[in-house]
């Protein structure tokens, strides 16, 4: 391709809303373009990209024995209400109307548009397993859309769904689907780690995330240094610690005037946090109820763990509002399980379960009660509720954990029978019995990848492509437009790469060297062939956009240079 005849849409500055360096390039690239908030066009190089990330992925699902098939992005409100996802899943989903007010969304996801399907398509169990797959455009109504394509409100995904006869099955169909995403990753050339997760709005009973490694990522990943445990915060774990507190004693009153916080208690009675419980108040829409929940006072609450263990959904729990604590009878600051005058569900984390005794609110102003004993002087639903942190201990080795942060490129569940029994998508069993299929999920974020990839590889000139994910492979740049010499060679250096399958463009603009060596290394086509001087001698320049490495060469040996990378990539 000319240089000439395309649309490059380089920018000096990106737009200020762009914070992340991948979101600043693929802007400045002209890669992408902002419509609203959250929504993007992709540009012709933009599109290059996206097409080959897209190849990618299918390849290795067609060679995992998947099945694409695209669906619409338009789904009827009845199939979400089979699921019971029309009202769970909240402002997220993007819902609309037709002309005769019937209800739809934009799907973001499409689990029960499958599971619809197949439980018409599949009749005999001689079909199963089975795993369909497409790559198609999603829409989340995001809270706070952000970092360009890594959290947007429409976005392409990778979706697939397995359907099984048994467990067993599905364990199969799972760690392959495990495997071919871990080939994909690599294929990406990203550095990743496959985390344990929870699964979030999705269901199911296990899941695991793939995060490629960045700081700007918006999870966090705790881990075992020595490779025993990887988890998202959101899921992580940690071993009981064992800590018992303060002798144990009968409960005591403690004046605390005015000291409402943690930090406040601990200078006053000059404790330690490790011997006082935090105790929050949060409302549930969905169970319409009240909630304590109750941590050691060091730690915090995993809001996630909560949602899970008190049956409610991460769109309808918040903490409680101070006119909702008030209406309870409670005093802000002062809050604690014992002498409570309002029913409340407890949750109480399992550090505080074998201790000795702890501080907690009096629920009276200005008071504490110490000494107070899980069992002895309250009692409620004991689970893991507490946040696992940098330092806690590996649940495998007890060894501290680390922390890193990560994006999540995707992510595998095993769905179980959720949609298949709620959707009654069953075969026949040899009993001639009706039995749920039983299913999984796995996604990746397409987009999201793409930018991924420009997140860990750039520089301060731009991005650094890998290879096979480049827009072209090579561009071939005559320093001066109207020297022959150096044109001629340009040209032929050219078409001969064209001959020989690579992707490359000529740029043949009249512009200055500076100006087109700049846009090259913005959009980071991986091999730059220079024509100059030493265009009469049959020698260019050969510059490597990853390490910007600069050689001479004949122009024989740079063209079997770029097409032998072409042909190992
Ligand atoms: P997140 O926790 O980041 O909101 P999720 O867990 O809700 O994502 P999934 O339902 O697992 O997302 O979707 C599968 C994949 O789709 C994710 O792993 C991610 O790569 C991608 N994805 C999800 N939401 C977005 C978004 N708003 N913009 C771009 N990609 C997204
Ligand atoms: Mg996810």
């Amino acid at each position: 391709m000319k240089a000439s005849q395309m649309l490059i849409s380089t920018l000096k500055e990106a737009p200020t809303e762009a914070k992340i360096d991948s979101h600043i390039l693929l802007l400045r690239a002209g890669m992408i373009k902002n419509e609203v908030a959250g929504i993007y066009n992709y540009l012709p190089m933009g599109l290059r990209v996206l097409n080959k990330v897209k190849d990618i992925i299918k390849e290795e699902m067609d060679a995992a024995g998947a099945q694409e098939i695209l669906c619409s992005a338009v789904q009827p409100k009845e199939l979400w209400e089979e699921s019971g996802r029309w009202f769970k899943y909240g402002p997220e989903l993007m819902r609309l109307k037709d002309r005769h007010d019937r209800e739809f969304c934009l799907g973001p996801t499409h689990e029960e548009v499958f599971t619809s399907l197949v439980r018409e398509l599949v009749k005999s169990p001689k079909q199963l397993p089975i795993n369909l797959y497409q790559i198609q455009t999603k829409y989340r109504d995001e809270f706070r859309p952000r970092f360009g394509l890594i959290r947007s409100r429409e976005f392409i995904m990778k979706d697939a769904y397995s359907f099984d006869k048994d467990e067993a099955g599905l364990e199969k169909s799972y760690q392959n689907m495990y495997d071919t995403y871990s080939r994909i990753f690599t294929r990406f050339k990203l550095n990743f780690q496959p985390v344990l997760a929870d699964t979030g709005n999705i269901g199911g009973n296990g899941s695991h995330q793939f995060m490629a490694l960045a700081d700007v990522g918006e999870s966090t990943i705790i881990y075992c240094e020595d490779n025993h445990y990887a988890a998202d915060q959101e899921k992580a774990t940690t071993k009981l610690d064992g800590y018992k507190g303060k002798a144990e004693a009968p409960i005591e009153k403690v004046a605390t005037p005015n000291h409402a916080t943690i930090e406040e208690l601990v200078e006053f009675l000059n404790d330690d946090a490790k011997n006082m419980a935090k105790t929050m108040v949060y409302h549930d829409f969905m169970n319409e109820k009240f909630i304590l929940a109750m941590v050691r006072a060091d730690r915090e609450i995993n809001e996630i763990k909560l949602v899970n263990e008190s049956g409610s959904n991460e769109n309808y729990l918040r903490l409680a509002t101070d006119e909702e604590i008030a209406s309870l009878g409670l005093v802000k600051g002062f809050i604690g399980p014992v002498n409570l005058n309002v029913k409340l569900d407890i949750y109480v984390d399992e550090e505080l379960k074998d201790m000795n005794g702890f501080l907690v609110g009096a629920n009276e102003k200005d008071f504490h009660l110490a000494n107070v004993k899980y069992g002895r002087d309250f009692e409620g639903n004991v689970c893991d509720l507490r946040m696992a942190t940098e330092g806690c201990m590996c649940p495998v080795c007890g060894k501290p954990l680390k922390s890193a942060r990560g994006i999540e490129v995707g992510q595998v569940f095993k769905l179980q029978t959720k949609y298949s029994d709620a959707m009654k998508c069953t075969y026949v069993n040899e009993k001639g019995q009706n039995v749920p299929m039983v299913m999984g999920c796995y996604g990746i974020g397409v987009t999201r990848t793409l930018q991924s990839i420009v997140e860990q590889y750039h520089d301060e000139f731009g991005i650094k492509w890998p290879l096979n994910t480049a827009p072209f492979h090579a561009v071939v740049v005559p320093i001066n437009a109207k020297d022959e010499a150096q044109t001629a060679l340009a040209n032929k250096i050219y078409e001969e790469l064209k001959k020989n399958k690579v992707e490359v463009i000529l740029d043949d603009r009249d512009e200055r060297p500076g100006f087109k060596f700049k846009d090259w290394e913005l959009i980071g086509i991986p091999y730059m062939i220079i024509c100059g001087k030493k265009a009469g001698e049959d020698v260019v320049e050969f510059k490597v956009r990853a390490t910007l490495e600069k050689t001479e060469k004949s122009s024989s040996e740079a063209i079997s240079t770029v097409v032998d990378a072409v042909k190992n990539m």
